[in-house]
């Protein structure tokens, strides 16, 4: 399921190819992609329109018009952009396609149809009515500390809660409590000054690692250290660091791997 890293790097593959380019014409593969607008609207809204500019927040990329607001896309499970030029190159499950007035197309593909597509008048806007806490990558530590003293619940249930910090999900959740030596099980309140700054830390690495080797492309997992628990994420697999084996837990209504001898018990400690 994307997170932000793979959202930065779908944003910069839709800078690279999609941005400043003028709306010819949209076609909607299938509606039920749509969030708050229908397929005639959107067209309405979108033909003509020139892509003015992009923005990341969280898991979500707004993409600016010139004129009529901000089109929002939302990756779901399996979604994310085709460019291409020929007719016979669009995607099976491109569910939104917009045709550029240079022959090309860009193609909102969504195999499991979870990602959603839709409009807004102001990108703060729509930020503050999902009720999205800030981006994962603008926290500094001060605001991190802020966002967790009184927490109740784990420390993995408070890193995927989109309306405290936006853009981390089950699989990097688990890798920053990875390198940060905290076990995903452990209740926020038990975390002291020093491991709130080691997560802090460990959140910026995996996430600025993640977005430099590529992460939702198809090399990613070759260039990704071999010292990820990505790699690992697996019942028994080997532990990357110390050689240990990788358990899984439920944490936060998800399966999270971790490896109970570097990350010890879900105790306070
Ligand atoms: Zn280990």
């Amino acid at each position: 399921m994307p997170e932000l890293p793979d959202v930065e790097t779908y944003k910069r593959y839709f800078d690279r190819t999609a941005l400043h380019k003028t709306v010819a014409g949209v076609r909607v593969g299938d509606e039920r992609i749509l969030r708050g607008i229908s397929a005639q609207s959107i067209r309405r809204k979108l033909k003509g329109r020139r892509l003015d500019s992009t923005r990341r927040h969280g898991k979500h990329l707004l993409v600016g018009l010139d004129e009529n607001g901000w089109l929002t896309f939302h990756f779901g499970m399996t979604g994310r952009f085709r460019y291409f030029k020929d007719a016979d190159q669009d995607p099976k499950y491109d569910r939104l396609r917009l045709d550029f007035d240079n022959g090309h197309h860009l193609a909102f593909e969504c195999k499991r149809m979870l990602g959603r597509v839709g409009m807004a008048d102001d990108a703060d806007g729509f930020i503050k009515q999902r009720r999205l806490g800030p981006d994962a990558l603008q926290l500094d530590q001060e605001r991190f500390r802020e966002l967790m003293s009184g927490r109740r619940g784990s420390i993995k249930a408070a890193l995927m809660d989109q309306t405290l910090i936006a853009g981390i999900g089950n699989i990097y959740s688990d890798e920053m409590l990875f390198l940060a030596k905290i076990n995903p099980k452990l209740s926020v309140n038990a975390l002291g000054d020093r491991r709130l700054s080691s997560l802090y830390r460990a959140m910026r690495k995996v996430l600025q690692t993640a977005i430099k080797e590529g992460a939702g492309s198809e090399e990613f997992s070759e260039r990704l250290p071999r010292s990820y628990l990505l790699h690992s994420r697996k019942e028994g697999a080997t532990c990357p660091r110390c050689g240990g084996r990788i358990r899984s837990t439920k944490a936060a209504g998800r399966t999270a791997y971790y490896c109970p001898d570097c990350q010890g018990d879900d105790r306070a400690g």
